[in-house]
């Protein structure tokens, strides 16, 4: 089996890197997930550049230390967005707007401004050489999964509703859906026009990135089953469109218990045959590493979420 490492843009210094690049040949690891944007990055203001970290510089040591990038892309969640004057923020089925309580800023994909300051980065990435992955974070309808119930209950998407997703729907479906009540009544068809909007958008994405690397995207630990429904995300249409899926397996950020962990981990393996599955977990011991290994012939890979487990691997 793969091993991965995700470094997070909150902390990222290059020379983290540099210093734990031997150890992590050492130990074992096929590849690294570096972050792309700085997190004190400007945004869609003219004068504001877009800061990123130094990629090329970083990607070139990695490869020299025999290991394989990964470049993490953020693709709908933009605090810097949230800054503007102008924008609109995704919209709940009562017309309410989101209201951020934490870290987590979404935006929603059909917003003309997320879309910009997505193929600006798009951009910026074509002009370095490839990776090995993209890694596509927040990919899909705003779902603030480290908050919300992952037993889904609901019977509409929570997100999103916003003037941009109801003028798109409505010119899909030929009629102007303006209210709660004539949307609720076309709810398979909506349901449908989400997981689309996100399938067209992922392989568009794919073709401006000229096919260069291959995409992983990142999904909240929810069943196989429910992840269309909540995020608009299609896991099964994406692995057979050659894409590969990293469920966001974080136990002791949802408050699990490591049970919970092999329960997803056994279910992903079984829905999933196409070896297009990279779970990243954050093990608390050196056990559970040993434990989570067993899946090694149906996952891709495993990648670890904090550099913290190289304490437990060395
Ligand atoms: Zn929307």
């Amino acid at each position: 089996m793969a091993l991965w490492l995700k470094y997070s843009g909150d902390y990222f210094q290059p020379e983290l890197l540099f210093n734990d690049l031997p150890v992590l040949k050492g130990v074992g690891f096929e590849g690294v997930l570096l972050p792309v944007l700085k997190p004190d990055s400007g945004g869609l203001r003219t004068r504001t550049r877009l800061r990123y970290f130094p990629l090329l510089m970083l990607m070139e040591a990695a490869a020299q230390a025999g290991l394989k990038t990964g470049l993490v892309l953020d693709c709908f969640h933009n605090p810097i967005l949230w800054q503007n004057e102008e924008f609109t923020p995704p919209v709940n089925s009562s017309g309410v707007a989101y209201l951020p309580q934490s870290t987590y800023f979404p935006v929603c994909p059909n917003n003309p401004q997320s879309i910009v300051y997505f193929d600006r980065v798009l951009a910026k990435m074509n002009q370095l050489p490839p990776p090995d992955f993209y890694y596509f974070e927040h990919f899909g309808y705003p779902f603030f999964w480290q908050n919300e119930e992952l037993d889904i209950q609901l019977h509409v998407p929570p997100f999103c509703y916003c003037p941009f997703c109801i003028t798109e729907f409505s010119s899909v479906v030929g009629e102007i859906v303006s209210t709660g009540h004539q949307l609720f009544e076309f709810m398979p068809e909506w349901l449908e026009w989400r997981t689309e909007t996100m399938f067209d958008m992922l392989v568009n994405t794919r073709d401006v990135l000229a096919n260069r690397a291959k995409i992983i995207v990142a999904v909240p630990p929810l069943s196989v089953i429910d992840l269309p429904f909540t995020t608009g995300v299609l896991p099964m249409a994406y692995v057979k469109e050659g894409f590969w899926i990293s469920p966001s397996m974080l136990y002791r950020l949802k408050k699990k218990s490591f049970a919970w962990v092999e329960d997803l981990f056994e279910q992903y393996a079984m829905e999933i045959t196409d070896k297009r599955v990279m779970p990243m977990f954050d093990p608390a011991s050196a056990r559970e590493i040993q434990i989570i290994r067993r899946w090694e012939k149906q996952f891709a890979a495993i990648i670890f979420h904090d550099r913290q487990v190289l304490t437990l691997l060395k």
